[in-house]
């Protein structure tokens, strides 16, 4: 060895030149931040050294691919934050590895990298979600915990399938700012937020905040708990997952793998001398039970249920197997919601409406006839879409006399839908149509995100300016 030939020669040479990279390029420069483009280049511009080197010399190399995949992942994280993504999506295919961020609830493609580095990027973050990385062929699931030195700090709870091209990537983001906001701040127009201020300062009911996944719920729901923080009251959560971190407040973490349901979760804090409780989601009959029963006995409920608008939360909790006389004893107030997108003020431009969506709309396409409408063209601060940022609907209803006695009488869907219109609700899609009229959003995306059956067993009643929206502020 110590005679160095020509080959020897040129292994010495590779190994020095490993040796430069690692005290320089990579290294070096993970004191800043660095761009994802920067470390997906250095990733992939070179290839592992030829294999005839000498073996220590190729260990070597492997701990150099290893660092750059280590900071490739922790920019994706970062990246996903800064963008205000709520989920990120790691999909390997034959061809490429794609990275795909969910923004204001649609997915886009952020980047897509050679398959090889499917492998090293899965297993990565298997290691920080400590998974078990031998396991490939069951989904595991778990949860990354990210803690930077500045003010960026995030859980991202991950899951894995695999598929034939190898596992995908799932994480959820659960940032911990945004949560800790009051109710003025969610963007509910004054009479709605004046509606659920009241039910709220109940000391007994239930209030329930409806709408898909990723409508928001959690949000207004936070704020309502954030609002009725009081040093002379306790309040507990039970969640699944628990969504972020709410000063004096006990949170309660559902774990169902190891029997602690929500029903069980409820029962256990019902012995803890609660004021205020709020359930992450009403799911079975068994929940339900427990939490009317709290709500009758001198508790305020707040939860949440999968239905597509006020009205129809009334059967779905009937169809639950609870009575009608303890609706209509326990719930004090329904809320619908939806997240729209904005258009992206960027690229706004004036559009024309288009008639077949306008007869999509039923009767309120009457409002918008004359009306000025907009579209994002698409640039690059909106990625294309048009779009940036998102502005809530509500839909609000009270549950009124009229409206206690009309469940009492086994009222369905559309009459105490219509009930609520004659005492004043703004429906979702009537929300919609407002914010198109003043230019935040298209008729598509209202469309998209609000139901139509909501609109077509009564006259359309909208009253620009008056009650409904006033302020157009931002939430998301
Ligand atoms: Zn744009």
């Amino acid at each position: 060895m110590k005679k160095a030939t020509g080959t020897t020669g040129s292994a010495r040479g590779n190994r020095k030149r490993t040796g430069d990279r690692s005290s320089n390029p990579a290294r070096k420069a993970s004191n800043g931040p660095r761009s994802l483009e920067n470390i997906i280049e250095e990733i992939t511009k070179e290839e592992p050294a030829s294999r005839d080197a000498q073996p220590e010399i190729i260990v070597a190399v492997e701990e150099e691919e290893q660092a750059p995949v280590v900071l490739l992942v922790e920019t994706i994280l970062r990246e996903a934050l800064k963008r205000g993504a709520s989920d990120i999506h790691i999909e390997p295919f034959e061809e490429a590895l794609k990275i795909r961020f969910r923004i204001d609830g649609a997915l886009q493609e952020i980047q897509s990298l050679p398959p090889k580095l499917t492998q090293a990027i899965v297993s990565r973050l298997k290691i920080m979600a400590e998974l078990d990385i031998c396991e490939r062929r069951i989904p595991q699931d778990g949860c990354i915990r990210m803690r930077g030195k500045d003010a960026e700090e995030a859980d991202f709870r991950i899951s894995t399938l695999p598929s034939v091209h190898g596992e995908k990537i799932v994480m959820r983001v659960l940032g911990r700012t945004n949560l800790n906001r009051t109710l003025s701040d969610v963007g509910m127009p004054p009479k709605q937020l004046k509606l659920l201020r009241n039910a709220i300062a109940r000391p007994d009911g239930i209030v329930l905040v409806t709408g898909p996944t990723g409508s928001g719920k959690t949000t207004t729901l936070y704020s309502c708990l954030t609002e009725l923080s009081d040093p002379e009251k306790s309040l507990f959560t039970a969640e699944d997952p628990v969504e972020g971190t709410l000063p004096a407040i006990t949170q309660v973490q559902v774990n169902s793998a190891v029997g602690l349901t929500f029903g069980s979760v409820l029962r256990a804090l019902l012995r803890q001398d609660p004021d205020i409780i709020l359930v992450g989601e009403i799911r079975d009959k068994e929940t339900i039970d427990i939490a009317m029963k709290a709500a009758l006995t001198g508790h305020l409920v707040l939860s949440t249920l999968h239905t597509n608008d006020t009205a129809a939360t009334i059967q779905r909790i009937l169809n639950m197997g609870v009575e009608p006389y303890l609706i209509s004893s326990a719930v004090n107030l329904i809320v619908a919601q939806r997240l729209v997108r904005k258009i992206c003020e960027d690229c706004k431009e004036p559009a024309m409406i288009d008639p077949h969506v306008l007869e999509r709309f039923g009767l309120l396409a009457e409002s918008l006839k004359d009306a000025s409408v907009y579209k994002g063209k698409g640039c690059p601060a909106c990625g294309g879409t048009g779009y940036s940022g998102r502005m809530p609907l509500y839909e609000v209803m009270p549950m009124s006399d009229t409206l206690k006695d009309a469940v009492l009488q086994g009222a369905s869907t559309s009459e105490v839908r219509a009930i609520s219109r004659r005492e004043g609700m703004t429906t979702l899609r009537e929300a919609g149509v407002y914010l198109v009229k003043n230019g935040v959003t298209t008729l598509e995306e209202v469309l998209a995100k609000t139901n139509e059956d909501s609109e077509m067993d009564d006259e359309p009643v909208l009253e620009t300016g008056e009650g409904g929206h006033c302020s157009l502020q931002e939430a998301g």
